[in-house]
């Protein structure tokens, strides 16, 4: 991609709009999330589109790339993203029918993009991050297996400066809301967490706020819905320590932060599955400062704060505990308990 790509005037106009004094420079972030959250819905509900299986083993989607194709093309130029996916495999022989459905979904937005531009604005997301200056994070589809199962994912875009996140904006095209299907949260740091509806014309935006509970026995908890991304025995003895007798909500991806902050869950937990494992900064940044936005708490599974100047990677955190902040204590200590002393065991 070039400086003055044609695509970036489709989103200048979205500062109109009457909510947007509430996010700011997030109201091009918004649209970038909608217009990817179009297509990836209509990939989802015919789940036509082939899908590779990444050196990790975890799958990547048509929809994968469409939507880190669209949000990279339509987000301002010259900014610089972290995104999830390479075209690496795009180039290949086995990647060719991927890399043409790919290109026929992003041109059902832009109709006038080539295959080279979406290559380009796919490997435009290739910045190693750190702890200077201000970049995007994006997870294009995070929870890329609850997608293939026609289930919760999100489009999650994080702003970072000088190593903290200072915005994020999470679409969930499946997400239930007053409005209908699908909402999208916006928070931008010291101006609180909001939600709107997905379909622009579907209503205004509300502020959202955590849930009051303070007992922990009243509490409902949430995890993903896959086994392996974390601890379900730990998770299941720290809700008998916390006296917490409803059953877990599994859900995929960040969507989860998305439950804490509007108050429909009180505790996420995502204890580490493996002593390996590192948790990825696309994973979290939107749905960490909407949490925090919305007056919860986000912190590593051993109360540390998220580390997200470190690169593309938590490398100095394992696991991530969110809650409504009231339980948040209670749930560290809980979590103390059932975890090895030392996170490096
Ligand atoms: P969720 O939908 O909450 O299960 O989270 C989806 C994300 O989990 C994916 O985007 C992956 O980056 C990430 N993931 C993959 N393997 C693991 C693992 N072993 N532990 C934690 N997260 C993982
Ligand atoms: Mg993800």
């Amino acid at each position: 991609m070039h400086g003055g790509c044609p695509y970036h005037c489709r989103v200048e106009h979205v500062g109109d709009h009457p909510d947007t004094e509430n996010y700011g420079q997030l109201a091009a972030a918004v649209q970038s999330v909608r217009i990817a959250g179009r297509v990836t819905r209509r990939l989802q509900q015919s789940l036509q589109g082939s899908f590779l299986t990444k050196e990790d083993r975890s799958p990547v989607t048509v929809a994968d790339y469409a939507a880190q194709a669209l949000v990279s093309l339509t987000l301002p130029p010259g900014e610089a993203i972290v995104g999830e996916e390479t075209a690496e495999a795009l180039g290949a022989a086995e990647g060719r029918e991927i890399l043409d459905q790919v290109v026929q979904a992003v041109r059902s937005e832009l109709p006038d993009v080539t295959a080279a531009d979406v290559r380009a604005a796919i490997d435009r997301c290739s910045d190693p991050g750190g702890a200077s200056g201000r970049f995007w994070v994006l997870d294009p589809i995070d929870g890329t297996k609850g997608f293939l199962r026609g289930d919760q994912y999100a489009i999650a875009l994080g702003l970072m400066e000088d190593g903290a996140v200072v915005g994020g904006v999470l679409g969930c095209p499946n997400l239930p809301s007053d409005a209908g299907r699908g909402c999208l949260f916006v928070a931008a740091r010291g101006r609180g967490a909001w939600e709107l509806p997905f379909d622009e014309d579907r209503g205004p935006a509300r502020r959202v706020g955590v849930s009051a509970v303070a007992a922990s026995g009243d509490a409902a908890f949430c995890e993903s819905a896959e086994a392996m991304h974390s601890d379900r025995d730990r998770h299941a003895r720290i809700a008998v320590r916390l006296g917490v007798s409803a059953p877990p909500v599994r859900m995929d991806s960040q969507c989860k932060y998305g439950a804490i902050a509007r108050g429909d869950a009180s505790i996420y937990l995502r204890l580490p599955s493996s002593r390996t494992y590192r948790e990825k900064i696309w994973d979290h940044a939107a749905g960490f400062i909407v949490v925090s936005e919305a007056g919860g708490a986000v912190t590593d599974a051993y109360g540390r704060n998220l580390d997200f100047s470190l690169g593309r990677t938590l490398d100095g955190n394992r696991g991530v505990v969110a809650t409504n902040g009231l339980l948040h204590g209670m749930v560290l200590d809980a979590a103390a308990a059932v975890l090895p002393r030392n996170p490096e065991l």
